[in-house]
């Protein structure tokens, strides 16, 4: 018995098991979010403890949004209050929690801004160099300004801050904010354009990660200013390693200058604190956005390369029989006549026609004689050598290029061609069809001056050959004598 009702049912069970794997995955994330909060709090913060140099949780709120939209808004906003709760204690418990809720409200706002400005501005995400600047102007500087002009507000309203300091601190955030949203979402793009499926570019990876890592202890211990040659080696590695590789790469590397920085090594190490996550944010945002540029326009470039082989191909293949086409055919048979005159090693040139193709296609239709042309082309490919060039250069017509054959040799062959087609038998409908060939051979010796003659006495021989009888080979010598 069969129960219409359990195809929903099961279709129900399955959405209710991806909801909760999407749900749990959001917890994760929140957790994530809450984590790197507190790791910017801890290494980067600027009074009050919850001003940092970068916001790495505000790409993270953009991909969160981005992927299970709005749905993730009250898990960020969770995750938001609680890294900053400790951060924002004032004399009263209520004036605590209001402006740590502002401030958590903003940092879920900019979640929803940002993914809103991305799928309204670069449906497709980052894929290509030119997204760079819309991407910088509309998903990092625009959505940010807003929420950094709330948190500015938060701040000061909440004497966090005195309000003269409101610039400065609004400029702070949304160059934090930014930096955090290109920092994360170039990862999670390279993620999304799948090219971990590329497992070449992984030891360009490692690769990379000694390099970078060499770079830093030497600036660190001997020569501070090293940490420049990172952008010189992450942009040499753009051609090789894909988006996610290089974001990975740029990322940590970045994280680390900044780092150092905080820990007063490296060349961004100024006398005020102010000064040196100037210096360094400079550097960060620089050498993050020539290094993503480079990778993006380097994918660009694969794929135009990939188009342009794929294209090239079709071009040159005849879609019925897979052999190349007259576009294919004639330039190698020039070259193989300029070969030969230099070489003096002659070549064959063959032209084959089916024999009264006209009446299989009258007979059966031209599907039928669309599976004859094909089944020829097989026999054809089957019995030439591998530097032979068969191709089909017209309707039911065949071209061999034979280098390095003389004309006898091109017969011997030729002919075991001619015996292999009219033994073929194909089973059309409820009949076996059988057809002949007719072909007619040149060589190069025949004709010295240039290959369109060999091309030309080729297609004599074979109309002499359909002129005494069809299904034979006939030799330019033979028309000749
Ligand atoms: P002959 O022995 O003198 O060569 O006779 P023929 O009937 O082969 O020669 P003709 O030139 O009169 O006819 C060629 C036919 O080939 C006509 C055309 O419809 C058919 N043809 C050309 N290209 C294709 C194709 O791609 N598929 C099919 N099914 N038929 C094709
Ligand atoms: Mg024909
Ligand atoms: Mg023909």
């Amino acid at each position: 018995m069969t129960n219409p009702d359990s195809p929903v049912t099961s279709h129900s069970l399955d959405r209710d098991a991806q909801d909760s794997v999407a749900t749990a995955a959001m917890l994760l994330a929140g957790g994530a979010y809450y984590l790197l909060a507190r790791f910017g709090m801890a290494l980067f913060a600027v009074q009050p403890a919850n001003i940092t140099l970068i916001w790495l949780p505000a790409g993270l709120a953009l991909v969160m949004i981005h992927h299970w939209g709005r749905r993730a808004l009250p898990i960020i906003f969770v995750a938001s209050f609680a890294a900053n709760f400790p951060g924002m204690a004032t004399a009263s418990l209520l004036n605590h929690i209001v402006h740590t809720s502002i401030a958590a409200g903003a940092d879920a706002l900019a979640g929803a801004l940002t993914a809103l400005a991305l799928a309204r501005r670069l449906p497709r995400g980052l894929s290509k160099a030119t997204d760079l600047i819309p991407f910088g102007l509309w998903v990092c500087l625009l959505p940010t300004a807003a929420t950094s002009l709330i948190l500015t507000l938060n701040l000061a309203a909440g004497n966090y801050i005195p309000w003269a300091a409101g610039p400065e601190f609004f400029r702070m955030l949304l160059l934090a904010d930014s930096l955090g949203i290109l920092l994360i979402f170039q990862v999670y793009q390279g993620w999304k354009l799948s090219d971990r499926r590329t497992p070449e570019q992984w030891p360009f990876v490692l690769l990379g990660a000694l390099a970078i890592a060499a770079i830093l202890l030497i600036d660190f211990t001997l020569l501070p200013g090293t940490v420049f040659l990172i952008t010189l080696a992450t942009l040499a590695l753009a051609f090789e390693v894909g988006l996610l590789g290089m974001a990975l790469l740029s990322t940590t590397a970045l994280l680390f200058v900044m780092i150092a920085t905080t820990k007063g090594y490296g060349p961004f190490v100024a006398a005020t604190a102010e000064e040196s996550n100037f210096r360094v944010l400079t550097f960060v945002f620089s050498s993050a956005l020539a290094t993503l540029g480079v990778t993006l326009q380097s994918r660009a470039l694969q794929a135009t390369e990939k188009a342009r082989s794929l294209w090239q191909e079709a071009a040159e293949h005849d879609a019925l029989t897979d052999l190349p086409n007259r576009r294919a055919f004639m330039p190698r048979l020039r070259l193989e006549h300029e070969r030969s005159t230099r070489n003096k090693l002659a070549y064959s040139v063959a032209m084959l026609d089916l024999d009264h193709f006209k009446r299989i296609n009258d007979t059966y239709g031209h599907a039928a004689g669309d599976a004859v042309l094909k089944a020829v082309a097989t026999t054809v490919l089957a019995n030439c050598r591998g530097i032979d060039t068969p191709a089909r250069v017209g309707g039911e017509e065949f071209a061999i290029l034979l280098p390095e054959t003389s004309s006898e040799d091109a017969r011997i062959m030729l002919e075991r061609i001619r015996v292999a087609v009219a033994l073929l038998t194909l089973p059309i409908g409820t009949t076996d069809v059988s057809l002949t060939i007719s072909i007619g051979v040149a060589c190069s010796a025949d004709a010295q001056s240039d290959c369109d003659t060999v091309l030309n006495l080729a297609d004599q021989a074979l109309y002499a050959a359909k002129r005494h009888g069809r299904n034979r080979v006939i030799t330019c010598a033979q028309t000749t004598h």
